[in-house]
């Protein structure tokens, strides 16, 4: 260490200035996510309610189901969070499933798309052009082949453009990765239809692999009434894996995401490592224990009562704003169920200001519980100022 260099007076306008930076850092922010409208992210959490954990290193080493010797960890907690999902989409008997709290929702898709490579060994990937890029990424880190399947205009996969495809490959194995909420335009693939075009083309069940990408929805339509059965996020369709982002409906103050899928695809890869004590199932070998912890945290305390009227009033909340902007005489579009209002993209300044997700002319607002009427309309004055003054 330098003396000369290393006063206490050095370290003290060291430590000054370092805390300036950390205060004006969190004043930002705090501006920043009173004007965030365009990703799916549900800001209404209160991270003090786990904030005394954060002198911790919790981490969920290994397996859930097995643990490790590091004992500060929630493995418990996160086997009771795999549980709740898995009543949510439908799961039978929990002992035929396993599922994980991971880093994301982009992690769950990756590990997904291994296993189903593990269970298949040389499957073709079917995905649609609305798909996540992490699905594509999953299948060229993996070296699976992928083909995309045309969507229609609302965003959703489109079932006879799928038996195409299918029948086209009928004699190989095949992965389909079906999306639930889907980024862009909120759009919900037919699962139900889906599997159905598998089994009538003959792709029997030994010969494919099914993944739910259920980032955002997966945590919404099982919350909402009146739900045609085909979009319904259900292990009830036949399907091997769901998995959902942890940041996004359910609302954590970090990324993180889980992943649940049939039980019988992870005892294949499955493999002892001693020095963990425990079975070597997940992508991570150290894995985030405060993601967990904030996760449970929020389905205890929500329940399926909170579950539900976040759906609800979010619903109810983007077909008001899109409605609005209909009337001002903006093309919009507002899927059946969704979150997501995409509408023609406004000037620099206002995807700036309100942080908007943009593809091509379009840009979308998404509707999560933390916004709420007045950040709405104080869009929607901007927007259609801007709006009337272009056309
Ligand atoms: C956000 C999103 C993802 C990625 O999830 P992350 O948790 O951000 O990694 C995957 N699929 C869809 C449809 C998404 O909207």
């Amino acid at each position: 260490m330098n003396a000369t260099y290393d006063t206490v007076a050095h370290n003290v306008s060291k430590h000054d200035a370092i805390a300036a930076k950390l205060d004006g850092l969190h004043n930002t922010f705090a501006g920043r996510r009173a004007n965030h409208l365009g990703y799916p992210y549900n800001l209404e959490f209160d991270a003090e309610l786990i904030s005394q954990f954060a002198k911790f290193l919790i981490n969920n080493l290994g397996d859930p189901y097995v643990g490790s010797h590091y004992a500060t960890e929630v493995c418990g907690l996160e086997r009771e969070v795999v549980d709740w999902v898995m009543r949510v989409w439908d799961c039978a008997d929990p002992e035929e499933y396993w599922g994980a709290v991971g880093a994301s929702g982009t992690e769950g898709n990756l590990w997904a798309m291994y296993l189903a490579r593990e269970t298949l060994g040389d499957p073709v990937l079917i995905h649609s052009t609305e798909a996540h890029y992490s699905l594509p990424k999953a299948a060229k880190i993996l070296r699976i082949e992928a083909l995309t399947c045309q969507a229609d205009d609302s965003g959703a996969i489109c079932p006879g453009a799928l038996r195409e495809i299918v029948h086209a490959n009928r004699h190989r194995c095949v992965i389909l990765a079906l999306t639930c909420g889907t980024t862009m335009k909120g759009a919900h693939d037919d699962i139900g239809a889906c599997v159905n075009v598998l089994a009538r083309v003959g792709i029997d069940p030994s010969r494919r692999f099914v993944h739910v990408d259920g980032a955002l929805n997966a945590m919404v339509l099982p919350f909402v009434d009146g739900l045609p059965s085909g979009i319904r996020p259900s292990f009830r369709h036949g399907v091997d894996s769901i998995s959902t982002s942890g940041h996004k409906m359910i609302g954590t103050p970090m990324p993180c995401g889980v992943l649940v899928v049939r039980r019988k695809h992870v005892r294949r890869v499955a493999s002892t490592v001693s020095y963990l004590r425990s079975d070597d199932t997940t992508l991570m070998g150290s894995r985030n224990g405060h993601a967990v912890l904030a996760i449970w945290n929020r389905l205890m305390r929500l329940g399926i009562a909170g579950f539900r009227h976040n759906a609800r009033i979010c619903i109810e909340r983007a077909e008001g704003f899109a409605k609005a902007l209909c009337s001002a005489g903006v093309p919009v579009l507002l899927n059946p169920y969704s979150l997501t209002v995409v509408f023609p993209k406004p000037s620099d300044r206002t995807v700036t200001e309100y942080q908007l997700a943009c593809h091509g002319n379009c840009a979308h607002a998404i509707v999560m519980p933390n916004v709420k009427a007045d950040l709405i309309d104080r869009f929607l004055g901007d927007y259609t100022a801007e709006f009337s003054c272009k056309f």
